[in-house]
């Protein structure tokens, strides 16, 4: 029996830099903004849809943008 690869010559666990993780909340917070109604609505917006349900739900918030 033998290791298959020496620990000292394994990558260390990637962390993310404090401005990886702060792009990443921004690409985050812009999935979660309607761009209908505008509103950060908690959630990432369906892709399909491209709006939030609220909007997707109600036609005429979508025809008035
Ligand atoms: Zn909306």
């Amino acid at each position: 029996m033998a290791y298959l690869y020496a620990v000292a010559d394994a990558a260390p666990k990637r962390i993310a830099t404090p401005a990886q993780l702060v792009a990443l909340g921004e690409a985050m917070r812009v999935r979660r903004t309607c761009p209908v109604c505008g509103r950060d609505v908690g959630y990432c917006l369906p892709r399909r849809w491209g709006t939030c349900l609220d909007c997707h739900d109600t036609p005429s918030w979508r025809s008035a943008a």
